[in-house]
């Protein structure tokens, strides 16, 4: 059984992502005691899956890595993985936070050494990559996974495979026993974390996403110009394998459109930007790169980054909101039909490749909150005096970028530390 050891002054975070992460570590670190819970087997959220950060293009692994230094050297923090808050009861200062969580079938013991996914045989898909790529029923979610532990797949669990892995375990840490369970624990104060989800490309039907195998999203192309990704970090399609060279963007892809999100995604103008670079590193002389866009919204330093990045040559902006994707069938090709607003001449232009810049949205629906919240039209939660001493962090308030994010997480973590300090005795 887990124990988790908690009293009136411990911060619950929901959601291990970088704004949960940030939160929980901000908090620990002035002492409070705080209990992480992350649906996933691991931290990092959807950070985790992104190649390159916009503007500096550097690596998300570096800062997650700092994360996970801090968080294994704080013993303040407890993390649980595979778990979901199921039920928040009380006030302000004394919850009861329930928490369900699903078997693992891996212990502590686990080194991450790899036997176990080497004797099982089951493939299943690669959730880390989109399903772009499968995994072993026994699995390392992804290759700097914090904690690097292991997993088995429900899927195996009672098949010959997960008794095959469990032979090849040299560290007795596979256990074939482990049951899903529920925890209770006290708790002051609640950090909301959990983040945001791509919309659904296949419910924007003009665009074919679920029809033409050349039509992928913008959090696909992160894991395809990923080298550890499921292409090797090749830019080639998925229909045939082919280089793709003359690549698509479309923007406000579910996004500012009464049909489907109403709110600008705020990141997905930055992130295409990023995503052309990574078209130009790939093919260099030979990129053919379009942007189909409404305006291009780059605020405060990201428009340095515009600026850069529009002087790449190879790279044109048409002024259109897309009509529909049609596949040449001849050489599935996406052939995107509209009208440029610039001058009202229509278009039917043939890629290889088209990428949806697909709008993000809250990734708790509106009706799942296990606790009462203030949540807006869009679903994003609302800072609301009724929400006692839950506090949204980071992109489960709005959809932001990962600077703002974290500094949202911070005033989350010092709202909820005030919450638990007066809790204490000490007025916040
Ligand atoms: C295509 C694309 C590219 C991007 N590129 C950049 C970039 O280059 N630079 C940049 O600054 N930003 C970028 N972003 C934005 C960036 O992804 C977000 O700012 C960041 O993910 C926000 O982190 P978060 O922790 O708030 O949310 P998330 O990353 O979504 O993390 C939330 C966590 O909560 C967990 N969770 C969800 N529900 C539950 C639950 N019920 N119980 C427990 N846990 C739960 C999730 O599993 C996840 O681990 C990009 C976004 C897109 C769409
Ligand atoms: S569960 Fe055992 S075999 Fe599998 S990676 Fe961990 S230590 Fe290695
Ligand atoms: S950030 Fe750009 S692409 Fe995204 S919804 Fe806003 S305007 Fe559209």
């Amino acid at each position: 059984m887990t124990e988790v050891v908690a009293t009136n002054e411990t911060i619950l975070v929901v959601g291990g992502g970088i704004s949960g992460m940030t939160a929980a570590l901000e908090a620990a670190e002035t002492g409070k005691q705080v209990v992480l819970v992350e649906k996933r087997p691991y931290l990092g959220g959807r950070v985790s899956q992104l190649y390159k950060y916009f503007p500096k293009l550097c690596f998300p692994t570096c800062g997650l890595e700092i994360n996970q230094r801090r968080a294994k050297m704080n013993p303040n923090l407890s993390i649980l993985t595979m778990a979901e808050v199921t039920d928040i009861k009380g006030e302000k200062g004394a919850y009861t936070a329930s928490v369900k969580l699903s078997p693992r079938y891996v212990n502590e013991n686990c080194t991450a050494c790899g036997d176990c996914g080497k004797v099982v045989e089951a493939e299943l898909p690669d959730e880390y990559n989109y399903g772009l790529s499968k995994r072993k029923g026994a699995y390392l979610p992804y290759r700097m996974a914090h904690p690097q532990r292991y997993v088995l797949d429900p899927a195996i669990i009672g098949t010959d495979d997960a008794q095959k892995a469990k032979d090849a375990c040299k560290y007795s840490a596979i256990d074939l026993d482990m049951a899903e369970e529920t925890v209770d624990f006290p708790c002051g104060a609640v950090i909301w974390a959990t983040g945001w989800r791509p919309y659904d490309a296949a419910k924007i039907q003009p665009y074919g996403y679920d029809r033409i195998a050349n039509v992928v999203t913008s959090v696909e192309l992160e894991r395809m110009a990923d080298p550890m990704g499921p292409t090797g970090g090749k830019l080639v399609r998925p229909s045939d394998g082919k280089e793709a060279k003359k690549v698509a963007f479309i923007q406000c892809a579910g996004s500012r459109d009464r049909n489907y999100l109403m709110h600008c995604s705020r990141i997905c103008c930055m992130a295409t930007l990023k995503q052309c670079t990574y078209v130009k590193d790939a093919w260099g002389e030979e990129a053919d790169i379009s942007v189909y866009y409404i305006d291009i919204r780059a605020i405060d330093r990201f428009e340095d980054f515009y600026e850069k990045v529009k002087k790449i040559e190879q790279l044109k902006f048409i002024k259109s909101k897309p009509a529909s994707i049609v596949e040449n069938k001849a050489n599935g090709n996406p052939v995107i039909h509209g009208v440029d607003t610039e001058g009202y001449k229509r278009y039917a232009d043939e890629h290889d490749l088209v990428v949806l810049a697909i709008g993000m949205e809250p990734s708790v629906d509106k009706d799942s909150f296990p606790v009462d919240i203030v949540i807006n039209r869009e679903g994003f939660i609302e800072a609301a005096p009724e929400n006692g001493g839950v506090f949204a962090a980071g992109s489960a308030s709005d959809a932001l970028d990962v600077n703002r994010a974290v500094q949202h997480a911070t005033g989350a973590a010092l709202r909820a530390i005030q919450v638990v300090s007066g809790a204490a005795g000490v007025e916040g």
